[in-house]
């Protein structure tokens, strides 16, 4: 679904990604971990062009999104993505927020965005604030609408980045279960995280990104049990 071929990317004269190649297939959920600063949101923003590579190719479903004749617009619909920050729109309700983007591209009409809503609020658990305004949700109902809202656009791939970082301890839970689910739907996901449980448990993949470059990666059962890198080694020493 997702080949990445020798991607780099610099700020200025700072080398933020130094040549990363993968291979993400339809079904499979990457975990992504590493230190801070080493990267990994500006990996995963290249993946929808949030962030234009210096040199390197994405292809996405067969397509070079690189490529400046392609319609990245078009593209984004297939990509959903959740940030740390939630970035829901204030002064739209929730439902509304999960509609906007349905009917503002034209995928659905107003009606078809409605229903659309209403199975996604019942699937994060969330019908009865439909019409709530976000500034009166917990963090944890925040991410949950941020996840429906991304849903709705029937993406073919989620990225999210440190989706449970900005939560208070008790809101971390009904966040991963939901996207547990999801991953046990089949659905396709990137997820940079710091919480090892969801790594272990739930991705297929694991991928250790250090210095702008992926330093290791395996199944969660042998990354865990058997990292090889010193790096790693560190880090995991650190963070479990
Ligand atoms: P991580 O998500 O792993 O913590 P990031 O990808 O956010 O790391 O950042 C990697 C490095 O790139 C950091 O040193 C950060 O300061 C730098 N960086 C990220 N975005 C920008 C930007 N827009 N302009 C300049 N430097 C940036
Ligand atoms: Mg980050």
């Amino acid at each position: 679904m997702i080949e990445v071929k020798d991607l780099c990317k610099s700020f200025g004269n700072v080398n933020v990604l130094n040549g990363i190649s993968t291979e993400i297939a339809q079904g499979e959920v990457v975990a992504i971990i590493g230190p801070s600063g080493c990267g990994k949101s500006t990996f995963l923003r290249s993946l929808n062009l949030l962030e234009e590579p210096t040199s390197g190719v994405i292809t996405f479903e067969g397509t070079d999104i690189t490529d400046k004749s392609v319609d990245i617009n078009k593209m984004r619909q297939k990509i959903g993505m959740v940030f740390q920050q939630f970035n829901l729109f204030p002064n739209y309700t929730v439902k509304g927020n999960i509609m906007l983007a349905p009917v503002q591209t034209g995928l659905m009409n107003k009606e078809e965005a409605s229903k659309r809503a209403d199975e996604l609020l019942m699937r994060v658990g969330l019908s009865d604030k439909a019409d709530t305004y976000p500034a009166m949700l917990s963090g944890g109902q925040k991410q949950r609408i941020a996840i429906a809202r991304a849903l709705a656009m029937n993406p073919d791939v989620m990225l999210f980045d440190e989706p449970t970082s900005a939560l208070d301890p008790e809101m971390v839970g009904e966040v991963l279960e939901i996207m547990k689910e999801l991953a046990q739907d089949g659905m396709t996901m990137v997820v940079v995280t710091h919480e090892m449980g969801f790594a272990r448990e739930v991705a297929s993949r694991v991928m250790f990104i250090n210095e702008g470059q992926i330093q290791e990666e395996n199944t969660p059962a042998e990354f865990f049990a058997n990292p090889q890198n010193p790096r790693l080694c560190d880090f995991l020493s650190k963070v479990l």
